[in-house]
């Protein structure tokens, strides 16, 4: 299918598509598409990679990008387990914040911290009513000069025990979704339960947030569109990626799962693609159909890996499942890239 191609031709301007991850391309599109894309399947465009900038416009990583390239560096030594999960994730919540926020909003959080009126923050968009925002039961409504605000979300990251939270709310109309800041003295008002076993070793407990809460209407995060969000995980996914290949040969040197030659290849070379990827964002704008097609490799090889039988223990198998879904599941990357390759 083109659809296949176009991923293979994607990633191919990074870095060597070797044979077994052509392999889990192909059967990753197969064995994902739904009827659209198969009745489609003819329509597609290449997937391009971010337009070069013009020179006055390229720019060295920021300050918490920076942080993020030093953590990625050591993910193959020491693993996603203890606290090192958390550690890039609160960086890719600062980098999302930064998007996010306005630069008041974010001296205020700094200054709960710096207070000790909160530790941890949360950013909530799973939602318990279903996927699609016309079913989401977290909802804002206005009221003056303050937005009434239903929560019901889950599977939020250390969700039982967040102090705040940049929580996703659809409008009454449940056309978009607006971003609302929800500071500790509020927060606390929220039911916050913890929900299935941890993963990581332990170290990684999922939660889920419901309740009522009142916030003045300047908490609205209002850079929180679309657009920004698209930026945002075009150069996240691609990073945490790299984590999980780099977790993957943490595993594998740590003798916790045996990946073939040609697997533990693949793991690498889907590395050095994420990497080449997110080295060139200072250079080139981010690519969302590139970023979706790294993860839905990566979720390719992280099931491979279990169907493969190379891992064996079920709460690992589990955990690689799990990272199958968070910021990507195999669909919802496909579909993304159907439609925006799809020729109109
Ligand atoms: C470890 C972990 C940490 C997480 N942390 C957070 C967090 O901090 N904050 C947060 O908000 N969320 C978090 N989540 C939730 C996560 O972000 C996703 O919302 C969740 O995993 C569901 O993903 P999804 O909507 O992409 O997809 P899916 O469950 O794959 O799919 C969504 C919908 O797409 C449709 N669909 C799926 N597959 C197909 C198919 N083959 N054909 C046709 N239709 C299909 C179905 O209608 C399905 O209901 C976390 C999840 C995990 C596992």
């Amino acid at each position: 299918m083109k659809l296949e191609n176009s991923i293979y031709e994607g990633l191919s301007q990074y870095g060597e598509v070797g044979p077994y991850l052509k392999r889990i391309i192909r059967n990753g599109v197969i064995s994902t598409v739904d009827t659209q894309m198969i009745i489609d399947h003819d329509d597609f465009h290449a997937i391009e990679q971010g337009k070069v900038l013009p020179s006055e416009q390229q720019a060295p990583f920021n300050e918490i990008e920076q942080n993020i390239e030093n953590l990625l560096e050591g993910f193959a030594a020491k693993g996603l387990v203890n606290n090192n999960f958390h550690a890039l994730v609160t960086n890719f919540g600062k980098l999302l914040f930064s998007f996010i926020a306005s630069d008041a909003q974010i001296g205020e959080v700094d200054s709960w911290h710096q207070q000790g009126i909160a530790q941890f923050g949360g950013f909530l968009m799973a939602d318990g009513g279903g996927p699609s925002i016309q079913q989401w039961n977290t909802i804002f409504t206005k009221d003056g000069d303050m937005l009434e605000l239903d929560v019901d979300k889950v599977w939020i990251i250390e969700g039982h025990r967040l102090d705040y939270g940049s929580i996703s709310a659809a409008s009454t109309q449940k056309l978009y979704p607006s971003s609302v800041l929800v500071p500790p003295e509020e927060f606390k008002k929220l039911t916050k339960t913890a929900v299935g076993m941890p993963f990581l070793d332990g170290s990684l407990q999922l939660g889920n947030v419901s309740g009522k809460v009142r916030v003045a209407k300047t908490n609205l995060l209002t850079g929180g569109g679309l657009a920004s969000t698209s930026v945002f995980l075009s150069k996240v996914r691609p990073r945490f990626v790299r984590a999980l290949m780099g977790h993957v040969q943490w595993l594998q040197n740590n003798e916790r799962i045996e990946l073939s030659v040609e697997q533990l290849l693949a793991v690498q070379q889907l590395e050095a693609i994420a990497r080449c990827y997110c080295h060139s964002l200072v250079e080139r704008k981010p690519s969302l159909p590139v970023a979706l097609a790294i993860k839905f490799v990566s979720n390719r090889i992280l099931l491979d890996l279990v169907i493969s039988g190379a891992v064996k223990q079920p709460m690992i198998q589990r955990d690689l499942m799990a990272f199958t879904r968070m910021e990507g599941s195999s669909y919802r990357c496909l579909f993304e890239i159907y439609s925006k390759t799809k020729v109109r």
